[in-house]
């Protein structure tokens, strides 16, 4: 590459890395510390996400602590003939958080991999719940050709959307092309949450019914019930992961961060365990029907009854 070139390209990477910070494959992601925040946000110039490419069909978009306190985590799943983005976010603004761009930039990559039109391509964009901060976004996908928006907070059209007729029992398959995503319904700390399995990674993606942090419990009976599906579910499939939606625990066992700090030193992993589940599952039988707050090693039971 000459002079010219490496300038040409240089520039062309600096304008990328200025609204999103891309990371490439980690062979192991519980190793994977992600951007934490800052004491200081007016201050800091980081990018508003950090989108990391575990493999060339799988991302995981961490929106910046700066952006929004909440800094959820977004998943996108690429198939040969769709693609699944799981959650929007905590931002609407695409100038603050471009999030639709990003997505449709990593889409286009993989067409031309793949060897596919774009017309011959859709993107399915899916909530693990429909509370605001993984929403938010939404409103960037509508009306962009070849994308459908399941729309939150309409469990009706989700569960027609994804043929989970005796809900929350039944399990769908959405096939995307070569990779098949199992949706199981996991209601109780939200009515309309989901989580999803994907046969390609292994990875059960839990949203906020499971993650390192406050398991915040609306109703404690249906919670009770999804997370004994869920341990049902991954003792009849492999789990190389269970990854939720936030991080809200340190590495230090048993402590959290304050609700609403934009600032985690030493944050926990992203990544549970089957074990972890199943930890959580023993807890709940044990603790029968009298809901009530316990602070496990890497997550908080956190009732809101
Ligand atoms: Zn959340």
């Amino acid at each position: 590459m000459n002079g010219v070139m490496r300038f040409l390209v240089a520039c062309v990477l600096y304008v990328i890395s200025c609204t999103v910070a891309y990371g490439k494959a980690t062979p192991n992601l519980s190793q994977k510390q992600w951007f934490a925040g800052s004491k200081e946000c007016e201050l800091d110039t980081r990018p508003s996400m950090e989108v990391l490419e575990f493999n060339l069909t799988t991302y995981i978009i961490r929106q910046s602590k700066c952006v929004h306190y909440e800094a959820p985590f977004i998943y996108l799943l690429l198939g040969d003939r769709k693609a699944l983005l799981l959650d929007t976010g905590a931002t609407t603004s695409a100038k603050l958080f471009p999030l639709a761009r990003t997505v449709q930039m990593i889409i286009q990559q993989h067409l031309i991999r793949i060897k596919r039109q774009p017309k011959d391509y859709a993107l399915h964009v899916l909530h693990s719940h429909s509370h605001n901060d993984h929403i938010a976004a939404d409103s960037q996908f509508y009306g962009v050709e070849g994308v459908s928006v399941v729309p939150p907070h309409q469990l009706t059209v989700l569960q027609k959307t994804l043929q989970l007729s005796d809900w929350p029992n039944s399990v769908s398959v959405f096939k995307l092309g070569g990779r098949n995503i199992s949706v199981i319904p996991t209601p109780g700390h939200q009515r309309e949450a989901i989580s999803l399995y994907d046969d390609q990674t292994q990875w059960l993606l839990t949203g906020d019914t499971f993650y390192p942090g406050r398991l915040y419990i609306r109703d404690w009976l249906t919670f009770k019930s999804s997370i004994a599906r869920l341990v049902a579910f991954s003792e009849m499939n492999p789990v190389s992961a269970i990854l939720g939606a936030h991080i809200e625990m340190s590495a230090c066992a048993k402590k959290d961060y304050p609700s609403g700090s934009v600032y985690h030193p030493n944050e926990a992993s992203l990544v549970l365990t089957t074990k972890d589940l199943q930890l959580l599952h023993r807890q709940l039988t044990i603790m029968g029907l009298k809901p009530q707050q316990v602070r496990m090693d890497k997550f908080i039971i956190f009732p809101l009854i």
